[in-house]
């Protein structure tokens, strides 16, 4: 099987960014698995589905059309659901607070589990999540588990979507990203911790730079 390396974290540890320039790095594909979550809650709630009603947000899961386009000028991913273009829907912090409510549904992440499996093709894989190491991929020969205070996580995520052109204040992001981590902690199915043969990196105060630096060096036999 191709080789994959699966970078797990909670919310704004610099998952998303590291795992894009290291797979660009290394010319392997990209797996965006918080992206599919997001687009369950998007979905079940343009269906006007009440999120906590597990039988009909598994369905939604189910039977909701995914799909990354890679636009041909090279600029972001665009994530098309069910036809619609809802990249920047996607991105919002309601977005993801609707998908860590979905996430903690066991038939939603049943309904994803071959799904993501899929992504693992030659020549390799960089698989981003919070579950990668432990249910999707625990076979993967190569494992990171990044961590940064709540403090710096929010910042970088104020940062993002203000870079977005989304307002939002740094207080109330903060108090969103530290429930939805202990939301994400705490959940029965598949809870955000590291697996025990991953690679703990800190990225408090430490360039972007010298953190793909750090996983790339990972790589090397
Ligand atoms: O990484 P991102 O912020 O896009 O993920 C959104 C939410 O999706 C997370 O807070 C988490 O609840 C859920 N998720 C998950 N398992 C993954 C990826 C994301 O449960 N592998």
């Amino acid at each position: 099987a191709a080789p994959v390396l699966t970078i797990d974290g909670p919310s704004g540890s610099g998952k998303g960014t590291i795992s894009r320039l290291v797979a660009d790095a290394l010319g392997w594909h990209l797996l965006d698995s918080g992206a599919l979550y997001r687009a369950v809650g998007y979905a079940a709630g343009m269906a006007g589905l009440d999120l906590s009603d597990t039988e009909a947000v598994t369905r939604c899961a189910q039977i909701t059309k995914i799909a990354f386009r890679d636009p041909k000028d090279g600029g972001e991913t665009r994530v098309v659901v069910n036809g619609h273009d809802a990249t920047d829907e996607l991105r919002t912090e309601t977005a993801g607070a609707a998908a860590s409510a979905i996430a903690a549904i066991p038939g939603v992440r049943a309904a994803l589990f071959e799904r993501q499996r899929g992504f693992r093709k030659a020549p390799g894989l960089v698989a981003d999540g919070r579950d990668m190491g432990t249910v999707i991929f625990p076979d993967a020969p190569h494992k990171v588990f990044l961590t940064a205070s709540a403090a710096e996580r929010a910042r970088r995520r104020h940062k993002q979507l203000k870079e977005k052109g989304l307002n939002v204040t740094l207080a109330s992001l903060l108090h969103e990203i530290e429930a939805r981590d202990a939301r994400d902690a705490a959940r029965v199915v598949a809870p955000l911790k590291p697996a025990p043969d991953a690679v703990l990196i800190d990225t408090t105060g430490i360039p972007v730079g010298a953190v793909v630096a750090r996983v790339l060096d990972l790589l090397r036999p």
